[in-house]
């Protein structure tokens, strides 16, 4: 089954997010769990988890459609110890507030170098936090997304993934998510539907299939091979249609959280029918 859904907003409350995800005919969605640009938040409280705990019972969302996201300002790879630390307890605090909630899945982005370290030993860096973090925590598993590759960000490569995922000791507790812009504007054409098979195909030649653990689904207002992270409405950007159609129709989105992070939330409902109605149709 296709799970499909989008980052919708928390305001109010974690357990408001779900009212929100239900109102576009979602079937998965992503939130944060606290303010995404802040290092502190208050614990989560016990009414508050029971509200969430309860709404995602009945509006029938398992944790296997829940995709949520963790702060922008956390770097586990950060070169300097101060930065390092500070990211690692923020990584953390998510962790734990994610296992509060009966989540099971945690994305981010793996960090930056700064320019200060070499590229394999900020990916090393990215590993050691999450192996710290899986020994400090129980279930949940950490899902790296691929990124744009602005400034120093690594992830922009699936082989940067698998070194990160190659020195996590836990396989179990470690996945990726590939988000469709960020592949883009990396390099990895999505324009025909064969472009889109092809990204996947690679993914899992180098990262591995079983690790695949969710996608956000963007158009891209930034070029192929661009390094420009600029997320834009399905069919409204650079990728265009027929690579989501694609996706759509490839067991391997199946059972997945598939996520829109595009930039119209008006449209959201819109879009994620017409991501179910592909299933179906002609391959464009
Ligand atoms: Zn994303
Ligand atoms: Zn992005």
């Amino acid at each position: 089954m296709k799970t499909i859904g989008a980052h919708v907003s928390a305001a109010g409350g974690v357990d408001q997010a779900i009212g929100r995800a239900v109102e576009i005919g979602a079937n998965a969605f992503a939130l944060f769990t606290k303010n995404q640009r802040q290092w502190r938040a208050k614990p989560l409280d016990e009414t508050t988890i029971a509200a969430f705990k309860a709404a995602c019972r009945e509006q029938g969302f398992g944790p296997g459609q829940i995709l949520p996201h963790d702060s922008y300002l956390i770097n586990l790879g950060h070169p300097e110890r101060e930065g390092l630390e500070k990211s690692r307890a923020a990584f953390l605090d998510e962790c734990q507030r994610c296992e509060q909630l009966g989540l099971e899945l945690l994305n981010f982005h793996p960090g930056s170098h700064l320019r200060k370290i070499s590229e394999s030993d900020c990916l090393a860096r990215i590993a050691e936090s999450i192996n710290e973090t899986h020994a400090a925590t129980h279930s949940v598993v950490a899902v790296i997304e691929n990124t744009a590759g602005q400034g120093s960000n690594l992830g922009f490569r699936f082989e940067q993934l698998a070194e990160i995922i190659e020195q996590v000791e836990n396989k179990d507790r470690v996945g990726a998510c590939i988000d469709t812009c960020h592949a883009f504007a990396a390099g990895y054409d999505l324009r025909t539907g064969d472009d889109a098979v092809a990204m996947l195909d690679a993914f899992d030649a180098v990262v591995g299939r079983r690790f695949l653990r969710g996608m956000h689904l963007n158009d891209a207002k930034s070029a192929l091979a661009s390094r420009v992270d600029r997320h834009h409405s399905l069919g409204q950007g650079n990728i265009g249609l027929p690579g989501f159609t694609a996706l759509m129709q490839d067991a391997r989105t199946d059972d997945i959280p598939l996520i829109l992070e595009t930039v119209d939330p008006a449209i959201w409902a819109e879009e994620i029918q017409w991501l179910r109605d592909q299933q179906h149709a002609a391959p464009l």
